[in-house]
């Protein structure tokens, strides 16, 4: 881009506009995953919907493609493209909330912990992901799994309506009485159809619950996993357990993680999983009376600049074999990483699959390999563990993967992920909203 084009930019755009020669601009273009090392030509931190329309006009202009940035979190990236213009949301994340109508409206660029506490504030929740820091768009846009997933299903269930700059600067409503197809894709679709400058969910109460952490020994896995999968097989929707195997040398810890969130009172949360707890000798045993803001934060924080590589798939059953498969690859003592089972429980798995986007509906649980680590010579290493083992779940899988998880997806096309049907009616709406395909830093939905 000329210096001509970068001061006309600059004198449209009220919010910062960070080019290459910009000492910050290698910070604003560091993502979660350290893997990612992209060159945008150019990055605006928006103000408001009319910054966003100068920008996405701007680019229009340019023929500069454009990445969406909100919580950047994407371990694929995928919120910084090369030679993009980058809309970074950050500054957009004001919360308004309507305790009588039940509903919040966030910002395009907002976080769980921006969102979170003003609606536990009125005593009520939408569900989200498990970690406060992490963008409540691209987590929206793809799925959300979280502890209110049996209660209430996905994030992008609860998905109510939008608001949407699209590739010609022109803005759109997204809800069921308007563009109904816009919002049918923005639920599972990703980032492909514009920029979100907000969202609106659906509110539920979420009083005072039974939540924690239980971590065990790595020896113990197999009786862990296995009982875990039986309490979550009988489960009511108001008890959400996800299951992780890890060992990392960058803690030096090994184990495995149950998370507890049960919103049917405390003694009978205690009760429901009481069976469970003796099924081996808990190393810590978190699990105590608390409110909603305290069990987003139970998995703590991953900080942004490690190299990251994960890989998952849906899987429609997971019998012994594909548990014994998980231990015994934990068992060698090199392999470090996570698997990290959540299953797709209660409300998320009644919505019909073609009520929204989202591809995984049918299966009952996600597995996902995660893998962090600092040191460049090991990227191979860890993204071969990663690989393998997913290549391994082959007998149990349903579909693709998790895409909000996924550095890549399952396969050449994404109709592995979406299936044929569910991926043309994707690209239709992708023709509709950008026909250029200008919104490409995503898994990415060509037009039809
Ligand atoms: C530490 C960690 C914990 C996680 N925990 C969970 C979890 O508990 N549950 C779960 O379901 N997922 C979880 N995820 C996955 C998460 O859903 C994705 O990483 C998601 O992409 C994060 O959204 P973001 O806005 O931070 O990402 P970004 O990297 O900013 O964006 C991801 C994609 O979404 C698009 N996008 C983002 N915001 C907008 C917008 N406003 N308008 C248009 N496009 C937009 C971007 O262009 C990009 O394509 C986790 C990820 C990490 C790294």
């Amino acid at each position: 881009m000329n210096g001509r084009s970068l001061t006309e930019l600059r004198r449209r755009h009220r919010g910062p506009v960070i080019a290459p020669d910009d000492v910050w601009y290698d910070t604003s273009r560091a993502t979660f995953n350290s893997l990612i090392d992209r060159r945008p030509e150019v990055i605006v931190r928006p103000l408001d919907v009319d910054d966003v329309v100068s920008a996405v006009s701007f680019a229009c202009e340019e023929g500069l493609p454009v990445a969406v940035r909100g919580g950047g979190h994407s371990v694929a990236g995928h919120c910084i493209g090369d030679g993009s213009l980058v809309v970074d949301l950050r500054l957009m994340r004001e919360v308004v909330v309507d305790p009588e109508a039940r509903t919040a409206t966030c910002g395009g660029g907002s976080l769980w912990e921006d969102l979170d506490p003003p609606c536990q504030r009125h005593g009520l929740a939408t569900p989200g992901g498990t970690f406060g820091d992490t963008g409540v768009g691209g987590l929206a846009l793809g799925g959300g799994i979280g502890h209110l997933i049996g209660l209430h299903g996905l994030t992008l269930d609860n998905l109510v309506a939008a608001t949407v700059v699209t590739a010609d600067g022109s803005v759109a409503s997204a809800s069921e009485r308007e563009n109904a197809d816009l919002l049918w894709a923005l639920r599972g679709g990703g980032g492909n159809f514009g920029v979100v400058v907000d969202f609106t969910f659906r509110l539920h109460p979420v009083g005072r619950l039974l939540g924690g952490l239980l971590v065990y020994r790595l020896e113990d896995a197999p009786h862990v996993l296995t009982a875990w999968r039986e309490l979550m097989a009988g489960a009511p929707d108001d008890l959400v357990c996800f299951a992780q195997i890890f060992r990392s040398s960058l803690t030096g810890q090994s184990g495995v993680n149950v998370s507890v969130a049960s919103f049917d009172g405390i003694d009978e949360g205690r009760e429901a999983i009481a069976s469970f707890i003796r099924s081996a000798e808990p190393v810590m045993d978190g699990v105590r009376p608390m409110y909603y803001p305290e069990l987003q934060e139970i998995f703590g924080r991953m900080q942004f600049g490690l190299r990251h590589y994960w890989s998952g798939r849906f899987l429609r059953e997971l019998p012994d074999e594909a548990i014994e498969l998980t231990a015994a690859q934990f068992a060698q003592p090199e392999v470090e990483g996570s698997v990290l089972f959540e299953p797709l429980h209660g409300a998320a798995g009644r919505v019909a699959a073609d009520a929204t986007a989202f591809a995984g509906r049918e299966a009952r649980y996600n597995a996902t390999f995660t893998s962090a680590w600092t040191d460049p010579t090991k990227d191979e290493r860890h993204v071969g563990w990663a690989r393998g083992y997913t290549a391994e779940l082959a007998p149990w899988t349903i579909g693709g993967g998790y895409l909000n998880y996924a550095s890549e997806a399952v396969g050449e096309s994404l109709e592995t992920e979406f299936g044929v049907e569910r991926l043309a009616r994707l690209q239709a709406v992708k023709k509709r909203y950008d026909p250029g395909n200008a919104f490409r830093f995503n898994h990415n939905i060509a037009p039809a």
